[in-house]
């Protein structure tokens, strides 16, 4: 789930990701993942929830595990990492916006994954 909230150091509200079974933030994407359901082979609209990885996610894997077997669909789950680009991509969001609003500690790191993809496209050509 999407959360809203006052960040006191910053004093500004801030949107955060919450665990859609504990409830609580998720700080770090590497120990979060999405869950969501296929019905014959297209996705459960509504059915995406994020959870932190273990032991969130195995509380609920285990209950979709009997639920994946009724007409509820089946379960796909796939890291957190993924879904920022997703949702950029489908919004239509500009990635150099995005890239421009990035924190100046994660400039260099941006600059050397640019670096990597536009040479990994390059050598496609
Ligand atoms: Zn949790």
């Amino acid at each position: 789930m999407i959360k809203i909230r006052r960040n006191p150091d910053l004093g500004t509200i801030v949107a955060v990701l919450a665990c859609d079974h504990c409830g609580q933030e998720i700080t770090h994407a590497g120990k979060a993942l999405y869950h969501w359901r296929m019905q014959e082979g297209e996705p459960v609209e509504d059915s995406l929830r994020i959870y932190h990885k273990r032991p969130c996610s195995d509380v609920i894997e285990r209950g979709e595990r009997v639920v994946g077997q009724q007409p509820a669909g089946r379960f796909y789950w796939s890291e957190l990492s993924t879904l920022p680009g997703l949702l950029v991509t489908a919004t239509n969001f500009s990635w150099v916006q995005l890239i421009h609003d990035c924190p100046d500690e994660q400039l260099d790191q941006v600059l050397i994954a640019l670096q990597a993809r536009i040479a990994q496209r390059d050598s496609q050509e």
